[in-house]
């Protein structure tokens, strides 16, 4: 298939670019690289350069490269960042989104896996969480991909849109090629192995009076290269309407102090912890059932061991120690 990936030079949108060519999909980049890196930008994927707000742009690269699909990944994801500022995740995760609609419903194409999160779902009573819990989203960020999640609902049933909303929870990790490189490091994983590497000097543990075992948050984490692989599985099976699948690893999650004594045990480093606030926005439990996926698709995570997602990420950050340093 000819795909679009929205946010290609992302995070994990190079790693669902690289399993697309990899699987001989024709993928086609569109990323503005306000957050991503060209570098990571697959061999094989086309590319091209442009905001998604730029709707002829869109509509041109739509027609042009004869788009069939599209993977929708380019966004804001931040929860702490989408408390602070709101109006930035409804512009770049709802308006622009919204551009993306209109221009496949334009060219007629009706194909879209779009990357959800777990973030609609709130917190949840009851854990693990599956697609039918209610969503209740305590942050904009999660208020954000349930507006676009709605939209697609819509736009399903009145234009015939296909599309699978991936509700991911925490995806970590690296492939052989690509990893994580922020700007701005907000995520646990890749901040436990910055202090590990001697980058800063401790991580802060954003609370630790929270009702869990150890008084810190849990969360389910999902190595990049499985997370990716769901995307080309719900690619494959896009039918009328919509579907909505989690993605996670289940089992009872780890907490943020397992977290940072797994990065410690993988690095062989002292990993220093302070203690400090709760982050806005943050739940105290996400931990996902992922069992319709593995039903109704066949998916099957094949690094769910934490200790092996902590490697792959650390061997990327040793393999690059100044990321895709551009
Ligand atoms: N966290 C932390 N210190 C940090 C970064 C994250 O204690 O420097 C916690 C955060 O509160 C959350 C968990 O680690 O409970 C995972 O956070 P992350 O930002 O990696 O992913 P999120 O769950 O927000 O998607």
């Amino acid at each position: 298939m000819r795909v679009l990936v929205t946010g290609g030079a992302g995070y994990i949108g190079s790693v669902v670019t690289e399993e697309l060519v990899k699987d001989r999909h024709e993928a086609v980049v569109y990323d503005s690289l306000y957050k991503g890196h060209e570098a990571a930008i697959v061999a094989g994927a086309q590319f091209v350069h442009a905001d998604l707000a730029d709707a002829a742009t869109l509509r041109q690269t739509l027609a042009e490269h004869r788009i069939e699909a599209v993977v929708h990944m380019a966004a804001d994801s931040l929860v702490g960042e989408s408390c602070a500022q709101p109006a930035k995740y409804y512009q770049n995760n709802v308006v622009n989104g919204l551009v993306l609609l209109d221009a496949m419903r334009d060219r007629g194409v009706n194909r879209l896996v779009f990357s959800s999160t777990a973030a609609t779902y709130g917190e949840p009573d009851q854990q693990p969480i599956e697609e039918t819990a209610p969503n209740n989203p305590a942050n904009p960020y999660g208020e954000s991909k349930l507006a676009f999640e709605h939209a697609m609902r819509w736009y399903a049933q009145a234009y015939g849109l296909r599309y699978a909303a991936l509700r991911y929870f925490n995806a970590a990790g690296a492939s052989e090629r690509c990893g994580e490189d922020h700007a701005h490091e907000t995520h646990l994983i890749p901040i436990a192995l910055q202090a590990a590497a001697g980058k800063r000097e401790f991580v802060e543990v954003y609370g630790d009076d929270y009702p869990t075992p150890d008084g810190t948050c849990v969360r389910d984490y999902i190595h990049v290269i499985d997370l990716a692989r769901a995307h080309l599985l719900a690619l494959n099976a896009l039918d009328e309407g919509g579907r909505i699948y989690n993605l996670g690893c289940g089992g009872s999650g780890y907490s943020v102090n397992q977290v940072l004594e797994m990065a410690r045990t993988v690095t062989g480093k002292d990993i220093p912890a302070r203690v400090g606030p709760r982050r806005a926005g943050d739940p105290a439990v996400l931990i996902a059932s992922s069992d319709k996926i593995k039903r109704e698709l066949g998916w099957k995570p094949e690094y769910q061991d934490l200790r092996v997602i902590i490697e792959s990420a650390w061997r990327w950050m040793l393999a690059h120690p100044d990321g895709y340093s551009e």
